[in-house]
């Protein structure tokens, strides 16, 4: 079996009445398993390898909208510029401008995600409440100047761990960012985005205010990586 079929229809129901947009997350899915979620009428998927997404990309339709959900390096941004719909994983000011001046290369204005720390786990990536905060005031103008990039919104992942507590309040804390944010005046910036919640935490992510899961083994169950 390639996808969970009715799983995906009962969490496509939960979502949808809460305004809130699934990310199918299909990183080392075979395009079948793709195509028969698209089949489905899902059109939002997201991966984490350059390489695996750039080779996928064109087998499949072109109506879908891919979403780069892994740690980006700004030497490959270049790979994906021309069709991705939204980079959730930027950590650096070097790698926005990078998109930046892919985004105009192609043409086009790439919509993007800032990755935000809040786990107390030291192994994930993403800026922490000072940077940002230098990000927000210190970089302002090159923020500004930059007319191929929309800043959407935050995107985060709690810790690894089973102490719902814990987790609630690690996106608690991107959720109280982000309203500090929301208004900020910089034409380049416009905040609606909340993407946090995965399989295995969505829901307390959605308690919490987030409006964009990122959901992979519930639908194309567990991945192997053994391969
Ligand atoms: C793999 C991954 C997911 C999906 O994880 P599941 O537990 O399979 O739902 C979500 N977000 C990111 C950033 C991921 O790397």
């Amino acid at each position: 079996m390639l996808i969970n079929e009715n799983k995906y229809h009962e969490l496509r129901n939960q979502l949808d009445a809460q305004k809130v947009v699934l990310v199918a997350v299909s990183k080392t899915k075979p395009v079948e398993a793709l195509q028969a979620l698209y089949d489905l009428g899902h059109r939002d998927f997201g991966e984490n390898y350059v390489q695996e997404l750039v080779d996928k990309q064109p087998k499949l339709p072109a109506d879908i909208r891919w979403h780069f959900i892994g740690h980006l390096q700004s030497n490959k941004v270049k790979y994906i510029a021309p069709f991705v719909h939204l980079i959730h994983g930027v950590d650096s000011l070097k790698l926005l401008k990078e998109i930046n001046k892919q985004a105009q290369k192609a043409n086009k204005i790439i919509e993007v995600l800032l990755q935000v720390h809040i786990a107390q786990e030291e192994t994930k990536f993403g800026f922490d409440n000072s940077e940002l905060e230098e990000l927000f005031t210190v970089q302002k103008d090159a923020i500004e100047e930059m007319k191929h990039v929309r800043i959407m919104g935050f995107m985060g992942m709690a810790s690894f761990t089973e102490n719902e507590a814990q987790v609630r309040e690690e996106f608690r804390s991107l959720r109280t960012l982000f309203d500090r944010y929301k208004e900020y005046p910089v034409s380049t910036i416009n905040l609606s985005i909340l993407s946090m919640g995965m399989s295995g935490d969505y829901t307390i992510a959605v308690e919490e205010g987030s409006n964009m899961v990122r959901i992979g083994s519930l639908i194309f169950g567990a991945r192997d990586y053994s391969a």
